[in-house]
């Protein structure tokens, strides 16, 4: 199955080819078609399957049609980091279409937003807040709005933004199309589903529970002995690129500093830095000036780094749907990733939750003079697992302190060689 088969213009079709995809994910082959008859879209969808483009080349198929320098589509998501990133898909797929799209966030000036509103646009990518701005000061048009996409609309529930996503919805013509994507479906998105979507195709990819490629290692610590447990994995694990979760900011800023003190080529990313430093911190990440960046959840959303080979949660998150978010930075694409968690006695309660979703998937793992014993609730008569291997059982389980901690690089990062996540063979293939 290629791309062919949805008979884009030329011009589109040029952009596919640009970005090297030969094959359409899932989500594209479901949503692209129904999308293109003009449909609503109600698409349930982890992140990293593809589901940018499973929208974007739709509207820019449907943008080669009819005037250009309105604003024909509007694509609302959370994070600035989120619409920066469907603005460069749009600028890579759109480019030889000569489509324009531009991306509307806050924390930046407003001034130079106003100006570039004033030329030729035809797509908007826009955080709620800074577009409400707009909308008040009558500073943007979006009486030719034919789309309208709400992207990882999980999020923007979780961040409070729904109201504003409502209130921007009364300013949209209201004969247009409306796709809603969203990783989870709590009762609210649900509710907003059922305002907005006229008679929507379902599709669902997957479920709820991070893709199947990634391989998840919990390991049981005190919070005093995170840092070193971090440095240890870090030196001991053949990696590409880290990324680190925090739970606050200022964490995450005493991570790096700690991390950079030891000679790592670390940069941070979290909501008490300018734009500006954001930008250049997710900028040095992706090219790969940095091998580590340490984030809190909220600024890390919506972050594409394909090369993005572990995700560590130094902090457990603290909700099983955030865990599949973080967990959904790394294996993007048809990487394979690594998912480490650090678990105090404080996260066991989810920990048990997240064994029930990840079931063999998830392994408890211990490194020596780190790592602690893990209490739950009944005792395994015998383990003959190793100490290193052990999977979590619900059993009472106190790590031995025979481990080993490996002095070599253990794996090759993305041995992707034959496990493609989107294999027709492959469990995430629906
Ligand atoms: P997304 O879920 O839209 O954030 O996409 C995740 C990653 O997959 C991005 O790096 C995309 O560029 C990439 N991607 C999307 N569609 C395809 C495809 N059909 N083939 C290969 N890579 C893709």
């Amino acid at each position: 199955m290629s791309f062919e088969k949805f008979e884009l213009h030329a011009k589109i079709f040029a952009g596919v080819q640009a970005l090297g995809y030969t094959v359409p994910t899932p989500i594209q082959l479901k949503s692209i078609p129904p999308i293109m008859e003009g449909r609503d879209v109600m698409g349930l969808a982890q992140t990293g399957t593809g589901k940018t483009a499973a929208f974007v080349l739709p509207i820019l198929q449907r943008l080669m049609q009819g005037p250009r320098g309105h604003i024909r589509a509007l694509i609302i998501a959370p994070t600035r980091e989120l619409s920066e990133q469907t603005h460069k898909a749009i600028g890579q797929l759109g480019r030889r279409a000569q489509i324009h799209s531009a991306s509307i966030y806050g924390g930046v000036g407003i001034g130079s937003q106003i100006t570039r509103l004033r030329d030729k646009v035809d797509i908007i990518s826009a955080c709620p807040g800074r577009l409400l701005d707009h909308i008040q000061r009558n500073t943007i048009d979006l009486s030719h709005v034919e789309v309208l996409v709400l992207d990882e609309a999980d999020h923007m529930f979780d961040m409070g933004f729904l109201p504003d996503v409502r209130k921007i919805v009364k300013h949209l013509p209201k004969q247009r199309q409306t796709l809603l994507f969203s990783a989870t479906m709590p009762n609210d998105i649900k509710s907003l589903a059922n305002d907005l979507l006229l008679n929507p195709v379902n599709i669902e990819i997957g479920h709820a529970a991070p893709v199947e490629t990634i391989t998840h290692k919990f390991y049981p610590v005190q919070m005093s002995s995170k840092t070193e447990l971090l440095k240890n994995i870090l030196d001991n694990t053949e990696t590409d690129s880290v990324l680190v979760f925090t739970r606050t900011k200022s964490r995450a800023k005493s991570v790096a500093q700690q991390l950079d003190k030891s000679g790592y080529k670390v940069t941070s990313l979290h909501g008490n830095l300018s734009q500006q430093k954001r930008q250049q911190s997710l900028d040095g990440f992706r090219d790969g000036r940095y091998e580590i960046m340490v984030a809190t959840d909220i600024a890390a959303r919506g972050i594409d780094v394909t090369r993005i080979s572990h995700v560590i949660n130094y902090d457990m998150p603290s909700t099983a749907d955030a865990y599949t978010h973080r967990i959904g930075r790394t294996g993007r694409a048809s990487k394979i990733g690594d998912a480490f968690t650090f678990v105090t006695a404080d996260d066991a309660g989810l920990a048990h939750s997240l064994k029930r979703v990840l079931g063999d998937k998830l392994q408890y793992r211990s490194v020596d003079g780190l790592t602690i014993g893990m209490p739950s609730d009944k005792a395994p008569a015998h383990s003959n697992r190793g100490a290193n291997e052990m999977k979590f059982n619900g059993g009472r389980k106190i790590f031995s302190a025979r481990t080993q901690t490996k002095r070599s690089p253990a794996r090759r990062s993305f041995d992707n060689s034959n496990r493609s996540l989107w294999s027709p063979r492959s469990p995430m293939a629906v």
